[in-house]
């Protein structure tokens, strides 16, 4: 099976480390036109340039980087195929601890910057007439996460509305797919195991190790291609088997 991107275009957020990194890399892998957004220039321009990707350097809380995002890929690429909304999570918090403040920032980092960034992204999506859109959420939308009582309240919230956008985006050939990732090899899984993952963490893993990002960003290459194209609507779980749940 070939993904056969080449010729699409690609947006991908929070690509300067881990995850997001990946899917930058998957996707130049099979020849997209990739554009890499994230806040730290130096990591991002370096990994732009080995991968002969349009690095664009802004915020995702920022609104103005993100019209700016739009309409750099534009200029150089003249469309937009693929948008890949991912980012950094909230911080570490048990429920007891989070206040007004924390619950506004978690959801403007991970919903309204999904929302509104797809929303730029829409007419060239509906143009492209096979365009996709795919979130990285986390098992959270699954099963909460202790201490992270921010990403457990705010995460089932893109999935809500991924779910109803990909009903509402089907009769355009737009798919919308979201991606649960589990206990990924990334800087940030130090938000879930402050001192790193002990045995007892790795034995609730049905395939006893944490993922690499690769194996999540294969997922999402997938898709992002034509082989996907009836796959919309869903969250997929990339996590050794870690959630419990029948579905
Ligand atoms: P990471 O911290 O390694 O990388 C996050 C990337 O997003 C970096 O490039 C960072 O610069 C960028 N970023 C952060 N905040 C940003 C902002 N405001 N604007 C633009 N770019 C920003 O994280 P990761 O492990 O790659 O995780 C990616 C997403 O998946 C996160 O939301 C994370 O919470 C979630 N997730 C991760 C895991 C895991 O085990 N690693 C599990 C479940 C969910």
């Amino acid at each position: 099976m070939t993904l056969a991107l080449d010729g699409r275009t690609a947006i991908v957020c929070g690509a300067s480390a881990g995850i997001g990194l990946a899917i930058a890399e998957a996707l130049a892998e099979q020849d997209a036109n990739v554009v890499m957004f994230a806040r730290r220039r130096e990591p991002l321009e370096r990994h732009a340039q080995r991968l002969n990707a349009l690095a664009v350097r802004g915020d995702l809380t920022n609104r103005a980087d993100l019209d700016r995002l739009v309409e750099r890929t534009l200029a150089a690429f003249g469309g937009i195929d693929v948008l890949v909304n991912n980012g950094g999570g909230p911080p570490r918090k048990p429920a007891l601890e989070v206040g007004d403040e924390d619950v506004e920032l978690a959801v403007e980092l991970l919903l309204l910057s999904a929302v509104r960034l797809t929303a730029l992204c829409l007419p060239h999506l509906r143009a492209s007439g096979r365009g996709r859109i795919v979130n990285i959420t986390s098992s959270s939308v699954r099963e909460p996460i202790a201490n992270l009582a921010l990403s457990n309240a705010v995460r089932p919230g893109v999935v809500g509305w991924a779910k109803t956008l990909a009903r509402e985006l089907g009769p355009d050939g737009v798919t919308v797919n979201s991606i649960a990732p589990g206990r990924i090899d990334t800087e940030r899984i130090r938000e879930v195991y402050p001192d790193g993952p002990g045995e007892a963490d790795l034995r609730d893993i049905p395939l006893r190790r944490l993922g690499d990002a690769r194996e999540v960003a294969d997922v999402v290459a997938f898709l992002a291609s034509d082989r996907a194209s009836y796959v919309t609507g869903t969250v997929i779980p990339v996590d050794g088997g870690l959630t419990r749940g029948l579905l």
